[in-house]
């Protein structure tokens, strides 16, 4: 499957390069407006297409034939829903291959990585197929004299999702199998950054057998998306991107009597107790803030250490065979993350003679200047940068917007380096003295998407669990990213609204529930006339 039109878009340099469209009515809807911004390969550093931007009118026609769409597939039986899901997810399964590898062309992470995505995302396709006990009803026999009460779920409607660069694949996929599946028409919205993932998976919709109109994709900016949510169809927005946005999404869309989710930015901690074994502690903390480059809402950014005196056998051995300990806990931590970050390899994500690097690029040159910003006022705030990954350079990505892993010890928790959102491959280790005040400082964040403890102490493990204000919790798991049945969500500036994503509360989100209390009268009885409140007996 090819993702772009015919259609070519002239650039600065006068070069033509083709143009990602919209998928409006079951086809690629090349678009007139003329606006386009720029598609790179990150790797390279190189713009290789150009998105479309929706207008008034694109918006317009993309949301009347969602409208269309909603009208036919929510008609269909159960049964027939059902084939189009499996056979969804039949497709996606034989051939994710491609997917990864437009993932990778776009956002700059390493293949096996994209597919790790895709692969979280067809969890929820998977779920998705078990709608129909998802989505019944319940009803109560003779709640009253000759009365039943049952409920039915509804679907909403037309439903609009706007998705974030760093999972092109998953993030949608967190909503749109269970919104499809539950009878509504879906608008998504992609991330102008990365946006050929979305017409792929429309045209795999389109092969599986869904009616046109279901899943329709509308590329655009600012103006797309304030089309969603000032239009009087669309009857709910599910977003996920950074805190400001969220909370401006959540704010208009409600004004606009919508139903609405907004998952925002995040700055997560891993909580290290000190009888924890260190060197799994730094395998994680190493997988965990330098995978995907660090652009994961669930990356850990913050290697909290509640510091104390060496540990036994710390060191180097002696000569007579014994371990002298060196430093405290956090030093040796330091150490061990160190060793494992001189062996990481950063290149372009499609992998090269030797194999596949471990990290990729970050999204764009702009957002290589702010991570490089962050760890500037680190520096100048007094932290040590251990590592510094500032001026990693890449052999055959010269122009590519590589960033090395970096370390930092010693920030000051005042500095504006720990407490935003920094977005790219940067631990920073702050130091603490007590449990409590791991607990307190985790607390004291803007953020709450997830965290994570590392320990042996299962009632020290008991009370974070419980402490911690936090929506998705690790015990000594560094990405506690909730299967696709449980769901997917943070606490404070990390969710606005109140239902998660996917799982029980996707389904919840994504239906409207009746209740429908009825009397088949029996022919013996008649209540009379009565103009008191109904009352049951
Ligand atoms: P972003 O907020 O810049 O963009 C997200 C979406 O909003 C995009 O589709 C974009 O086109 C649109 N948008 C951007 N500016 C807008 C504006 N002014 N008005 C209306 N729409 C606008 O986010 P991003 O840079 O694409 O993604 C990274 C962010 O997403 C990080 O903060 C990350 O933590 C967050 N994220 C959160 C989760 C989560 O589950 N909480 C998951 C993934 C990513």
């Amino acid at each position: 499957m090819t993702n772009t039109t015919e259609t070519l878009a002239p650039t600065e340099t006068g070069a033509e390069l083709p143009i990602v469209s919209h998928w409006i009515d079951g086809a690629e809807y090349p678009s007139a407006s003329g606006r386009t911004a720029p598609v790179f390969n990150p790797a390279l550093g190189v713009e290789t297409k150009r998105v479309a931007l929706a207008d008034q009118s694109e918006i317009d026609a993309a949301i009347a034939s969602a409208q269309r769409g909603f009208e036919a597939w929510s008609r269909y039986s159960i049964a027939k829903r059902l084939t189009v899901l499996f056979k969804f997810r039949e497709l996606l399964n034989e051939r994710k291959g491609e997917l990864a590898e437009i993932i990778t062309s776009e956002h700059g992470k390493v293949l096996s990585d994209a597919l790790g995505e895709i692969n979280r995302g067809q969890e929820v396709v998977e779920l998705a197929t078990g709608f129909p006990h998802l989505t019944k009803g319940e009803f109560s026999e003779g709640a009253s004299t000759g009365i039943d009460v049952y409920s039915i779920k509804q679907p909403l409607g037309v439903v609009g999702l706007i998705s974030p660069f760093n999972f092109p694949a998953m993030v949608p996929m967190w909503f749109f199998p269970v919104a499809i599946a539950a009878g509504n028409a879906v608008v998504l919205k992609p991330s102008e950054k990365d946006p050929s993932a979305s017409l792929w998976i429309a045209k795999l919709w389109k092969e599986a057998g869904l009616p046109d109109g279901v899943f329709t994709v509308l590329q655009g900016d600012k103006l797309a998306v304030d089309g969603l949510l000032n239009s009087p169809v669309v009857q709910s927005i599910s977003f996920v991107g950074s805190t400001p946005i969220a909370q401006y999404i959540y704010e208009t869309a409600a004004r606009n009597g919508k139903r609405v989710q907004a998952l925002g930015g995040a700055k997560n901690h891993m909580l290290v107790l000190p009888d924890a074994d260190l060197d799994l502690v730094a395998d994680q903390a190493v997988n965990a803030g330098y995978g995907a480059a660090g652009e994961r809402c669930m990356a850990v950014s913050v290697v909290l250490v509640v510091d104390g005196p060496p540990r036994a056998g710390s060191g180097a051995s002696r000569s007579d065979g014994t371990a002298e300990p060196v430093g405290t806990v956090a030093d040796e931590l330091i150490g061990k993350i160190s060793e494992r970050i001189e062996r990481l390899r950063v290149g372009n994500g499609v992998g090269g003679p030797d194999g596949e690097p471990d990290l990729g690029p970050l999204i764009s040159a702009e957002h290589k200047k702010k991570v490089s910003g962050y760890v500037d006022i680190a520096e100048a705030d007094g932290a040590t940068i251990v590592v510094d990954g500032r001026s990693c350079s890449v052999e055959g990505g010269e122009d590519g917007f590589f960033f090395g892993p970096t370390l930092i010890d010693d920030l000051p928790t005042s500095s504006r380096a720990y407490q935003e959102e920094i977005f790219g491959p940067v631990l920073q280790v702050v130091r603490v003295k007590t449990f409590q005040e791991g607990i307190d400082l985790i607390n004291s964040g803007q953020f709450g998407n997830g965290t994570a403890i590392f320990t042996n102490d299962g009632g020290a493990a008991r009370r974070f669990q419980s402490e911690v204000q936090v929506g998705m919790i690790g015990i000594n798991v560094p990405i506690p990213v909730p299967v696709a049945y449980h769901s997917f969500g943070g606490w404070k500036n990390s969710l606005f609204g109140d239902a998660k994503a996917y799982g029980v509360h996707g389904f919840d989100f994504f239906t409207r529930e009746k209740a429908v209390t009825s009397r088949w009268l029996d022919p013996a009885t008649h209540g009379g006339i009565n103009l008191g409140f109904p009352q049951n007996d």
